[in-house]
């Protein structure tokens, strides 16, 4: 089964603390799904998986960005025409829609489209940092946001939560949980804040005027999120993700289980489930001049401008991305998948290094299974890298 992830590079404006790559050029939207609909349909021969082409069933459908929420619904509907006629798609897909809060209101019926899942960018339900980091909505437009597609008959609907944000205190976090899981909601993804180069956040703090999360704060915050997702009957399936049994995002697990998918629009990855890696180029202009040429000379992929990259990864890479996928997800790392793959000495490499960490209780095995205690996950980083070669 394979995946197919769709970007939407439009921001009405951009928040403080993203570096994501996205444009508030909104006007280009119309263009751009032309161009989107035609790297769909040229690049359904690409090699997915072990050698077939992309015949094989298409299990996830992910539209990420950005903002895709800023489509049309008429925009968004195109685009699955165009992916629903181009590859086969398994007849229960999960399709999942990014969506903001202050754009639900202009989507009536978004399970209509053949959308059943929305992850919705929530970030706080707090007004003074909401304001902060520019979001454009307010706490109250995100609860009505959530009812709103409730009512609309969307059942897996996750949303995004920023803990460690300036000013935010144990309450105010506190505040943010309990309002999540009183909604009624199957999934939360709860990510620490990182300053990342480049964005107003990091700028400000270089000035002073705001600072980061003692990490204290933040590993207080964090085991206050585990301990209320557990108490909610939600599983703590990855680093940052939480979701009622059956609810974890099929398209996002897919990726840490080396699963073949397909990305479309600039920025956007791709993987062959094997050890090829395409990287499309983050330039708008770019990838608009590309894939928008009614000169069928220029849509020859000879002809075509450089718009991606591809890395193919060594087996040393390829094992060092298996143990970190295994290590951030609840399904840990399968031991004798690592030694069928990479061979009994990396196994006894692996094997001496995680013994050390088993000894002070951050690792545990079971069986062939290794992976990190949930206490320990905060520091999940420091543990990786004593495994990386
Ligand atoms: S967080 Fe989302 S809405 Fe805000 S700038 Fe980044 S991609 Fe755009």
């Amino acid at each position: 089964m394979a995946g197919i992830y769709v970007h939407i590079p439009f921001c009405k404006s951009r928040c403080a603390y993203c570096d994501f790559f996205s444009t508030t050029r909104a006007g280009d939207a119309e263009n751009y799904v032309r161009a989107l609909s035609r790297e769909v349909v040229l690049r359904r021969g690409e090699v997915l998986s072990e050698g077939r082409a992309c015949s094989a069933q298409v299990a996830t459908i992910y539209f990420g960005g950005g903002t895709p929420s800023m489509l049309t619904p008429r925009q968004l509907e195109d685009i699955l025409g165009v992916i629903r006629r181009s590859y086969a798609i398994a007849p229960d897909a999960e399709v999942t829609l990014e969506m903001n809060p202050d754009d639900v209101g202009r989507w009536p019926d978004v399970a209509a489209l053949g959308v059943n899942r929305v992850s919705l960018g929530v970030q706080t339900f707090d007004d003074g940092l909401l304001t902060l980091i520019r979001r454009r909505h307010d706490a109250r437009t995100a609860v009505e946001a959530v009812r709103s597609l409730q009512r609309q008959g969307i059942g897996n609907i996750s949303i995004d939560l920023i803990y460690g944000l300036p000013g935010q205190t144990l309450e105010l976090w506190r505040h943010d949980l309990d309002t999540a899981f009183a909604l009624g909601i199957q999934h939360i993804s709860a990510y620490a804040l990182s300053f990342e180069p480049g964005t107003l956040l990091s700028r400000w703090r270089s000035e002073g005027r705001v600072s980061e999360a003692p990490d204290e704060l933040s590993v207080e915050m964090f085991a206050m999120l585990c301990d209320r997702a557990r108490q909610a009957g939600f599983q703590h399936y990855e680093i940052s993700n939480f979701a009622r049994p059956g609810c974890a995002s099929r398209h996002n697990s897919s990726y840490w289980a080396g699963t073949p998918y397909l990305g479309f629009g600039p920025a956007a990855h791709s993987f062959d489930g094997l050890r090829t890696r395409r990287a499309n180029v983050p330039d708008l202009d770019e990838y608009l001049r590309c894939w928008s040429s009614d000169d069928q000379q220029a849509l020859d992929e000879d002809a075509r401008p450089q718009t991606a990259t591809l890395e193919v990864l060594s087996d040393d890479e390829l094992y060092e991305e298996t143990v970190m996928c295994g290590l951030r997800t609840a399904r840990g790392i399968d031991l004798s998948d690592i030694e069928r793959r990479f061979g009994a000495e990396r196994l006894r490499m692996l094997i001496a290094t995680a013994e050390r960490h088993i000894r002070t209780g951050r690792l545990q095995r079971s069986g062939n299974v290794l992976c990190i205690n949930e206490k320990s996950l905060m520091v999940s980083d420091d543990i990786m890298s004593d495994f990386m070669l």
